[in-house]
């Protein structure tokens, strides 16, 4: 049974609730929802606060490091003054005074082998913003494990992606990208509207999923180049034998895991 609305949630989110695709019925499935969000910096930290104004019910939080002053062109959720302080702290304090009726765990860490099935057991879908392709594979094959969807996004420079992916029915992070783009994830140049742009496609995409509003992204690979404001979907490959989520390997699964299906808000 979904939860009930307050009336500060009526009069806070009664603008989209006029959305047809969405109304009362996909507000309450945004409150029962648990958002997890890895990479909490320009992609993810934008993408958060999204989540976060629409009414995810709870949001965890996943970044270790500290707020360094060049991450203040893109990291909309941090100030001047906290820089030297970690950065998903202030993130989870911005966005509880923007949306005080939301939950939010901060998870002071960065994704690894040994946190990511429990934050993935707690969420019911999760958002992939992370750094680098080591926690985007962790995250990904987790989300295959336990069968819950997750939006994918990245970007480099000017180029950008995002793709929804639901295990056992669209292509893995794996069969998209069986070798990793080359991309220098220390060194490219990034511009606060080009990963905020790419941020709120992903919010998007999990509150189309959430809700039920428009069709998201599920099997389709958004390809952006923002310097031409180009858009391309491509329908991408699922490898048959792919080692994480092939149904060789998926069949190794719990049976309850193996046919799970996105449950009715997600
Ligand atoms: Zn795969």
């Amino acid at each position: 049974m979904l939860p009930s609305l307050s009336p500060t949630e009526v009069e806070r989110y009664r603008r989209q609730m006029m959305l047809s695709g969405l109304g009362e019925t996909g507000q309450r499935q945004l409150k029962d929802t648990t958002a997890l969000v890895t990479g909490v910096g320009g992609l993810g930290g934008t993408a958060a606060l999204y989540l976060a104004v629409a009414g995810v019910g709870k949001l965890i939080l996943v970044r270790g490091g500290n707020l360094q002053r060049d991450d203040l062109n893109r990291q909309i959720l941090m100030t001047d003054d906290w820089v030297g302080q970690p950065r998903v702290f202030k993130a989870q304090e911005t966005l509880s005074r923007l949306n005080p009726d939301i939950k939010i765990e901060a998870v002071c860490e960065y994704v690894s082998a040994d946190n990511i099935d429990t934050l993935v057991q707690g969420a019911d879908l999760a958002l992939d913003c992370a750094f680098d392709f080591q926690e985007r594979d962790l995250l990904n094959a987790a989300c295959v494990r336990w069968g819950k969807p997750m939006i994918e996004a990245a970007m480099n420079d000017m180029e950008a992606y995002l793709t929804t992916i639901v295990p056992g029915r669209t292509p893995c992070l794996t069969c998209l990208f069986p070798e990793k783009p080359d991309w220098d994830r220390w060194g490219f140049g990034v511009l606060g509207a080009v990963s905020g742009t790419v941020a709120c496609l992903a919010a998007l995409e999990a509150i189309k999923l959430i809700t039920g509003l428009g069709e998201p992204l599920l099997g389709l690979l958004l390809t952006m180049d923002l310097a031409r404001a180009e858009f391309t979907k491509r329908h991408p490959y699922r490898d048959p034998n792919c080692p994480v989520c092939s149904q060789r390997h998926l069949a190794n699964l719990p049976q309850r895991l193996a046919t799970l299906q996105p449950t009715a808000h997600c």
